[in-house]
């Protein structure tokens, strides 16, 4: 089994999705417990033990349900956007990943109170009933990796069928899209995949699917008329980035009909000083290291301005010469 131990809360042990976990785990022992956060993280587990130890965590969310993003966050930044948290923690291992001086341990927490969440956005919907607003699924882990188990995605695609003035983002780094096929696409629900050239993925993005097979996953959404994000984050230097990037783009122009295409985020990669600490401690060999970071405006660890900046037209010309369009092309989390 995936995990080694399987906690549930008491208060959500006969709800509907919690069931669907435990039958997609083929039932697994359970351990009731009254809260999560009695357990989770009361004891530091190191980051690297979701290598051969992870137990999962079945619970409601409770306090905000939903919360407002930082600036720059999405694309149509005039408009309100929102993340939503219905998990913690990932079972991929992505040497930046900002998870790992986040939680105090990598096992992974799943919220099973999906209506209350639906609730929380059809409130926020009439509050910008005159504007349209967006909500992002997955910052505190991967949208679809566990999706086959955790079974909630088709409920949201029916909650957004009827609010059109609303817009979601899944996003992911995973190919685990069989429901999701399956399902009616939606103008207004965004499937967006995080991608790097192939020689990064392989050296940066531990236990994620390849760089072709995301490619192939996207390509058939697009092609099955699923709205498509992508996400060229984190962009990492390496003394040939552009040639890498130019490969990777050149793949997507061929493979992802534009006109699928809603947006197109870069960013450059950054950590806050916990996640820098905690990157140089788990992964000191890596090549992230091998460029020189600053503090910058934000307090986050990053290249120097120029260097970014440089870095992040160098792909947006690529994009564009690849007729991608520039309207769709925004840069995330920069000044
Ligand atoms: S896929 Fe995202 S959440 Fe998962 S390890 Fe990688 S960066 Fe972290």
């Amino acid at each position: 089994m995936l995990f080694e131990k399987v906690f549930v809360e008491k208060q959500v042990k006969e709800n509907l999705y919690t069931l669907k976990i435990l039958e997609a785990l083929k039932n697994p022992e359970t351990i009731l417990i009254d809260k999560i956060e009695n357990i989770f993280e009361k004891v530091k587990k190191p980051y690297l033990q979701k290598r051969t130890n992870l137990n999962l965590f079945i619970g409601r969310k409770e306090g905000q349900l939903i919360k407002e993003a930082p600036n720059a966050y999405g694309f149509s930044s005039e408009f309100p956007h929102y993340y939503f948290i219905h998990s913690y923690n990932c079972i991929y291992e992505c040497q930046y990943c900002y998870l790992q001086g986040y939680f105090n341990s990598p096992d992974i927490v799943l919220f099973v109170n999906h209506e209350e969440i639906q609730e929380e956005m059809k409130r926020l919907c009439e509050v910008h009933a005159n504007t349209k607003v967006w909500f992002h699924a997955g910052e505190f882990s991967d949208s679809f990796a566990l999706a086959n188990i955790t079974q909630e995605v088709p409920s949201y695609f029916e909650l957004f069928k009827n609010l059109p003035n609303a817009f979601l983002e899944f996003r992911t780094k995973s190919v685990n899209i069989k429901q999701i096929e399956n399902l009616e696409p939606l103008e207004n629900v965004v499937i967006s995949f995080s991608l790097s050239p192939q020689e990064q993925t392989k050296k940066y993005d531990l236990q994620t699917p390849t760089f072709d097979s995301r490619i192939k996953a996207v390509s058939n959404l697009a092609k099955k008329g699923f709205k498509i994000g992508l996400h060229f984050d984190p962009i990492i230097f390496e003394e040939n980035f552009d040639k890498q990037y130019e490969e990777m783009i050149s793949k997507i122009a061929e493979n992802v009909p534009e006109s699928q295409i809603v947006y197109i985020s870069l960013g450059v990669v950054r950590f806050t000083k916990d996640v820098y600490f905690e990157v140089q401690k788990n992964y000191p060999e890596s090549e992230i290291h091998a460029s020189e970071f600053i503090k910058s405006f934000d307090n986050k660890t990053r290249y120097n301005k120029p260097q970014r900046l440089w870095m992040l037209n160098k792909i947006k010309q690529l994009c564009i010469r690849h007729n991608l369009s520039e309207e769709k092309i925004y840069f995330c989390m920069e000044e």
